[in-house]
């Protein structure tokens, strides 16, 4: 009865999954779900990387959180269009209450629109949420452990983004054991070292995300081509 009971749940994020997709597709949105623990960074790296995309790219992002707007008040600061989903104590987002949030933005006015998911490493890289690709983020200051503790978390993602590599001197975390134990989980993913709040690292980030490839096109660099 409780399997039951999970897949439907599993079923039905699948089908708000696959709708998300097909309205980030039809307008031409491409969507990035930014995955990793509390405190890993991710909104740091957005307030960071952010500013560098939107000379040429519309960005835009949906803020996961328990509670609070503390963090869609910190992207709404970069003047980029933000909505905050409060997941009322869960533990993930789900793409039900994406497609919530998908409503309240102006889609057809954006290019790149990152989701900044539950901050969790566990069961956010179970849902799908309609993302066109993840990328995980870890800091030093959670520990060199964490990638062979939470696979699932760096599995299958195009790009691993080390944070806080600043700290590493205070820490006993190791690059060589985290660069092996990230390439046995993912082969093909990119590791980036940054430092969010010096920038260090994130000019390569930028780059990354302006010359990603996605389903075969070229990623919108310099903005959309049929505007004007
Ligand atoms: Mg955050
Ligand atoms: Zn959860």
């Amino acid at each position: 009865m409780n399997i039951q009971v999970l897949k439907n749940i599993f079923q039905r994020n699948d089908n708000a999954a696959r709708e998300n997709r097909e309205l980030l597709d039809s307008t031409g949105v491409t969507c990035i779900n930014l995955l990793g623990g509390a405190g890993a960074g991710k909104t740091a790296l957005l307030e960071a990387v952010i500013p560098t995309l939107t000379d040429s790219l519309r960005v835009a992002v949906l803020e996961g959180d328990l509670a609070t707007t503390k963090d869609a008040a910190r992207i709404d600061a970069l003047g980029v269009p933000v909505v905050q989903l409060l997941t009322d104590g869960g533990c993930h987002l789900t793409a039900t209450l994406v497609q919530q949030g998908l409503q309240r933005l102006p889609l057809d006015q954006v290019d790149l629109l990152f989701i900044e998911n539950v901050g969790n490493p566990i069961c956010p890289a179970n849902f799908d949420l309609g993302e066109h690709l993840r990328i995980s983020v870890l800091s030093v200051t959670e520990g060199d452990d964490k990638p062979a503790k939470y696979p699932l978390l760096f599995k299958d993602v195009p790009l691993i983004v080390l944070t806080k590599c600043d700290l590493q001197p205070l820490t006993d975390f190791d690059f060589d054991t985290v660069t092996r134990d990230l390439r046995r989980i993912s082969p093909e993913a990119d590791i980036l070292q940054t430092q969010a709040r010096k920038g260090i690292g994130i000019d390569s980030l930028s780059t990354w995300l302006r010359t990603r490839k996605l389903r075969g096109s070229p990623y919108p660099v310099g903005g959309r081509q049929h505007e004007g």
